[in-house]
């Protein structure tokens, strides 16, 4: 069967081995299963049920038949749970029901999503995912960067990233118009707290404005105020400029 990518799935399959087998390499040393988000035409796969016991979703029918008889005998031993799907339908509490790492080179169009679902997922131990570089940069920046914002908060509350490598457009087929890089979550905590999040969102509304302007819209002036003194915040600070563990600070003293 001749298989043609289908952009609504933002299909753009990896076929350079050589970053296939850094993603092999930078995974955890653990015994955790892994799932595997969106494995297309099975190139990871491959690498992945050589190494562990996988799980995959895969939203496109023409690909999960494809997929089942490629891997036939991984499937009938168990190495392989094929689940055909769209994996955000599928992701109710924990995506699987036992501690797992998320490994994937992921649908970029709903890549943000799907990282956000297994930071709150106590389930998940380690994400290590490609994705469009913009992104990466976002959950793996830290305080001081232009591109750190709620994301990189969220994430550095949770764990530690960093970025593993990054992948020009020339390794995909067909090739994205964009960047991609893989990067690595180590998570020693799950997202939680909604209302610390809630916080992040007005505290990075405008990112270039102050950070007091942007909290001003719905926290008291005053007490806005004597939070900073405390924590010897300037009032010009800006957003991008602050620490997780400063924001965590704040935090307490707003709420
Ligand atoms: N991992 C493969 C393919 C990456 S392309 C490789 O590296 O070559 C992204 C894959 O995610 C495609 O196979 C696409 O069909 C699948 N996908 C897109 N949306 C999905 C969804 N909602 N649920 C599950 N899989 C999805």
């Amino acid at each position: 069967m001749k298989i043609k990518a289908k952009k609504q799935f933002g299909q753009n399959f990896l076929k350079d081995s050589t970053y296939i087998q850094q993603i092999i390499q930078a995974m955890p040393n653990d015994d955790l299963k892994v799932a595997e988000i969106g494995p297309g035409l099975g190139d990871l796969t491959k690498y992945l049920v050589d190494v562990k016991s996988v799980e995959a979703f895969e939203v496109d029918t023409d690909l999960c038949k494809l997929l089942q008889s490629k891997f036939d005998k991984e499937i009938t031993t168990n190495l392989l749970r094929l689940n055909c799907g769209d994996v955000l339908e599928a992701w109710q509490g924990s995506l699987i029901d036992e501690d797992y790492d998320l490994v994937a080179n992921l649908p970029y169009y709903i890549a943000t999503n799907i990282i956000l679902k297994a930071l709150a997922d106590s389930k998940c131990k380690n994400i290590l995912v490609m994705v469009q570089l913009e992104v990466a940069e976002k959950f793996c920046a830290s305080e001081g960067q232009k591109q750190f914002g709620s994301l990189g908060v969220i994430t550095q509350s949770v764990g530690d990233a960093h970025i593993v490598v990054q992948v020009p457009p020339t390794a995909f087929e067909p090739p994205p118009k964009i960047n991609s890089a893989v990067f690595l979550i180590e998570k020693n905590a799950d997202r939680s707290d909604e209302v610390f999040e809630s916080m992040l969102r007005v505290a990075f509304k405008q990112p270039r404005k102050t950070l007091m302007k942007n909290l001003s819209s719905v926290y008291d002036k005053e007490k806005l105020q004597e939070a900073f003194a405390n924590l010897n915040f300037t009032l010009t600070i800006r957003p991008h400029q602050v620490s997780t563990n400063n924001y965590k600070e704040l935090y307490k003293k707003l709420n």
